[in-house]
């Protein structure tokens, strides 16, 4: 079988690898790892600069989801995982220019406990009270799809949504919650609010039940105390993210990777798969699609019209990551805790900042600082098109204004200020997008030998990519096999 996976970002890597291991195991596969840009990776992109690992594009991956953390292990790179370093995790919200802890308790945007919900500042007494009384919500049968803001402020009112749902969503993924789909992008939220109305009976119910499943277990790592070692909620590499991409290719066969190489046109015939790149047309029995669904979208257009209009239509936002070194003798004391989200109400170019020092221990040499600021999302795209220059002296102004004059001064000079920008990188999964993945799925379905790996279907995190990457290979493996026996 002769495959050609088209995008060498975390998911057609992963592709790759699994193809690999097949053909290493003796099956008669082949494949093509088409990638536009000179390097492989898509967005994961770190260096270490004065023996400081910065990233470029993410920084960590969600260490519930398993499918990166095995993968790196299976690669021999266990003892480089680094698990977030969650004793000192705390993060803010800036109201008024000020930074105000997210309380205790919060799990998925829902307040848990009662007495640190009751003593926030981030709320008012309004929307305290109406946290009280959303205890008393009736189950709601599930509907139509609706936006997340739609959903937080039906239980916790529109102030939740300001300095809750929408910094969170648009910190991490440069979304805006009142955009983006309620079922896909928070399935547990909309499933508890059809089981128990109130999402915070939900969210204490399913607490219990993980906390009786781990007991009946025995923990996951008995320490001989009788407590279970702390995990961390995301987990990284030492050397930064790029290890993982870097090991992935030292395992694929060298000449069938091709850097700088575009696909930029797609063929079906009876038998296969016609792939134009690099002034050539090459046949293929398969084609992982594993570039941005914009550009699969131009591809497969050529070949079902319908298909490529639905993967045009899913949006993208863009967005900015500006890594400051700093000195932290002449920063300051940062305020403790893992960094801050910065609400759309603030009226900042940040939407986000990382203590990345903070967050991964190892990682920054003693007596440095990392701040890393997130800039962009759905409505800040005109952001790109300034200079590293301006964006540097917006965040630094910006820093100051939020953390005060005494900790980062605006004439305190970094040592380092790297940016980078990630033009429509990240798939925004909008109102509707469990339907839109049902009708790609069926045109899919009529194309044999075509599968779709990556972010913007089934999970826009790296593991979720990882997964959907091996998965695909492994579909085509296994059908590839049973056609050759039948
Ligand atoms: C700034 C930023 C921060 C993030 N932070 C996190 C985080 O902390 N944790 C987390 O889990 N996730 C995070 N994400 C999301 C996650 O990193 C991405 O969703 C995931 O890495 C995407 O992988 P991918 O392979 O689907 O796509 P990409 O990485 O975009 O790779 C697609 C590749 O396809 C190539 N390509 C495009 N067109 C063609 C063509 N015609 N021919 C050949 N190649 C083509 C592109 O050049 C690219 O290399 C972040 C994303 C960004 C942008």
């Amino acid at each position: 079988m002769r495959t050609a996976i088209i995008g060498g970002g975390i998911a057609g890597l992963a592709a790759a690898y699994e193809l690999e291991k097949a053909r290493a195991a003796g099956a008669a596969v082949e494949y093509t790892l088409f990638e536009a840009r000179e390097r492989l990776g898509g967005v994961l992109a770190s260096e270490t600069v004065r023996g400081t690992v910065l990233e470029r594009g993410p920084d960590s991956f969600i260490s519930e989801k398993p499918a990166a953390a095995e993968l790196c292990r299976e690669l021999g790179l266990g003892d480089q995982l680094t698990p977030s370093n969650d004793v000192a995790r705390k993060t803010y919200v800036v109201v008024r220019n000020k930074l105000v802890p997210l309380p205790d308790g919060l799990m998925f945007l829902v307040p848990t406990k009662l007495i640190p919900t009751a003593l926030t500042r981030l709320f008012s007494p309004m929307t305290k009270v109406r946290m009280a009384l959303e205890l008393l919500h009736p189950p709601r049968p599930s509907g139509h799809d609706e936006a997340v803001a739609t959903l937080v402020e039906r239980h916790f009112g529109a102030e939740a949504v300001d300095r809750l749902a929408d910094p969170l969503l648009s910190g991490i993924f440069g979304g805006d919650s009142s955009q983006l789909s309620a079922r896909a992008v928070l399935p547990r939220l909309v499933e508890m609010e059809t089981k128990y109305g109130s999402l915070t009976r939900g969210m204490l119910a399913a607490h219990r039940q993980m906390r009786a499943r781990a007991a009946s277990l025995g923990g996951t790592k008995n320490q001989g105390n009788g407590r279970t070692a702390p995990r961390g909620i995301f987990t990284t590499l030492r050397g930064g993210l790029q290890q993982l991409v870097d090991t992935l290719e030292a395992r694929l066969e060298p000449a069938w990777v091709r850097r700088s190489t575009p696909v930029n046109g797609l063929g079906k015939t009876e038998s296969g798969w016609q792939v134009r790149a690099g002034g050539a047309t090459e046949i293929y029995d398969a084609v992982v699609m594993a570039s941005p669904a914009w550009a699969a979208g131009v591809l497969l257009g050529e070949v079902d019209a319908e298909l490529g209009n639905e993967l045009s239509g899913i949006p993208y936002s863009s967005s900015i990551t500006l890594n400051l070194v700093y000195d932290e003798a002449k920063l300051g004391r940062l305020p403790d805790g893992f960094g801050f989200l910065v609400p759309a109400s603030e009226r900042r170019s940040m939407l986000a900042c990382t203590f990345v020092h903070r967050k991964f221990l190892g990682r920054t040499p003693p007596g440095k600082a990392v701040l890393r600021a997130f800039l962009g999302g759905m409505n800040n795209e005109a952001l790109l098109a300034e200079t590293d220059a301006a964006l540097v002296a917006t965040v630094r102004r910006e820093l100051s204004e939020i953390l005060g004059e005494k900790i980062i001064a605006s004439h305190v000079e970094p040592e380092v200020a790297q940016v980078s920008r990630w033009q429509r990188a990240m798939a925004q999964y909008s109102v509707g997008h469990q339907d839109r993945i049902q009708r790609i799925t069926a045109r899919v379905a009529a194309l044999p030998g075509l599968r779709l790996a990556g972010n913007a279907y089934d999970g826009i995190g790296i593991p979720d990519c990882i997964r959907l990457g091996r998965k695909a290979a492994k579909e085509l493996i296994a059908g590839f096999a049973t056609a050759s026996r039948s």
